[in-house]
């Protein structure tokens, strides 16, 4: 359980974001919040072109680039505009060569990416259209177009609970990844991709900052219509400050990765996923579909497991209980997206092995109490 300074009840947020940050964390920028280091002011107040920033900008950079290990072609950039913006940034930079890309769509959120990027160009769908996102076809039933400037997919699909177990093989054309909801859950070989993004709010950090990591070779080449502030070239040549970026955020992201390096780095991350992830999984799967979670096993998200309660469609009396005895304990954010429906518990990074254990606590307490 949690406690901050200004509640005195204890609360665990599993919500999906934005989510849990590390309470060392936010008691961090709380002592640090009007008065910065030496500065007499708050990071808030500081010019982004100050020498203080400077320091909050490549710090947080070298970082991320310690923690996952990035190579030194590639660069890092912090824009604005969320996942959602980068669904637009990347045909804008990407697509201009050939006109298409490969999308891989296996939840809403690479949906809408497919959806935003035809605005741009030719999308060619990678996988069959399906609105029960269960499962990822096998690879080798993929349709990949060998002219496509890049290959989409979602690494972690927030809302339906689908994570790729694997990194796609693209026979060399360009991967582009949406991570933002399991950057820095585990190790990662960069060298595998061609553009990573992630929204902070999930994982790393508050919302209004997503980081950006992009191959080098694949600057230069954006559409002439790409808005300045999505452009990654511009971003990169100008390390980021091209125009006032989110200062605040940025400051407190580098502090989360900074708090991750401390818990044993990505793979400290990956251990603890697996354990939680575990946990939950472990308990739906001996309820006897009390709780069921329609996910394959093969590709279950270690990080947003949604499930129903009373049977694959659930039972709505059963539901709404679980959730308002849930919020009576201090459980927080458990209810399932609106497009899913039933409840979906996100286990982010700031979510402890405890904090994990007190729910199975419960849902093994509310199956007793309510199984036939
Ligand atoms: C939350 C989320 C987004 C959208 O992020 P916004 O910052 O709201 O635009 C995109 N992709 C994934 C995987 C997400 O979880």
């Amino acid at each position: 359980m949690s406690e901050n300074s200004t509640s005195s009840t204890p609360v665990i947020n599993f919500g999906a974001g934005p989510a849990k940050l590390p309470e060392e964390v936010l008691q961090e920028v709380q002592r640090e919040l009007l008065y910065y280091g030496t500065t007499n002011i708050s990071v808030m107040e500081m010019s982004h072109r100050s020498a203080d920033y400077a320091v909050i900008n490549d710090g947080t950079q070298q970082a991320v680039r310690d923690l996952l290990n990035i190579p030194d072609n590639y660069k890092i950039l912090f824009m604005q505009g969320g996942g959602t913006g980068l669904f637009a940034a990347v045909p804008l930079n990407l697509m201009s060569e050939t006109g298409c890309a490969d999308y891989i769509v296996t939840g809403s959120w690479s949906a809408k990416a497919a959806k935003e990027a035809m605005k741009y160009g030719k999308v060619n769908m990678v996988v069959p259209k399906t609105d029960s996102y269960v499962d990822i076809p096998e690879q080798n039933t993929w349709i990949l177009n060998p002219n496509a400037s890049y290959v989409y997919y979602c690494a972690n699909e927030t809302v339906h609970g689908v994570e790729f177990p694997f990194i796609p093989d693209t026979q060399g054309i360009p991967l582009v990844a949406d991570m933002s909801s399991n950057i820095l859950s585990q190790p990662l070989d960069v060298s595998k991709f061609g553009v990573i993004f992630a929204g902070a709010q999930k994982n790393i950090g508050p919302a209004g900052v997503t980081l950006v990591i992009v191959r080098e070779d694949l600057l230069g080449k954006a559409a002439v219509t790409c808005p300045t502030v999505l452009d990654f070239t511009v971003m990169a040549k100008d390390n980021s400050l091209h125009n006032t970026p989110p200062t605040f955020l940025i400051y407190v992201m580098g502090l989360v990765f900074k708090w991750i390096k401390r818990n044993g780095g990505a793979e400290g991350m990956k251990r603890m996923a697996k354990e939680k992830s575990g946990i939950i999984y472990d308990l739906i799967s001996s309820s006897n579909n009390f709780y069921y979670c329609p996910v394959k096993s093969a590709v279950c998200s270690r990080m947003n497991i949604p499930f129903r309660i009373g049977g694959p469609n659930g039972n709505d009396d059963l539901e709404k209980e679980f959730l308002s005895g849930a919020q009576k304990l201090g459980m927080l954010q458990l209810k399932g997206h609106r497009s899913v429906g039933g409840i979906r518990a996100s286990l982010y990074n700031a979510i402890t092995v405890d904090n994990t254990k007190a729910l199975a606590a419960y849902m093994k307490e509310f199956y007793q109490t309510h199984k036939k």
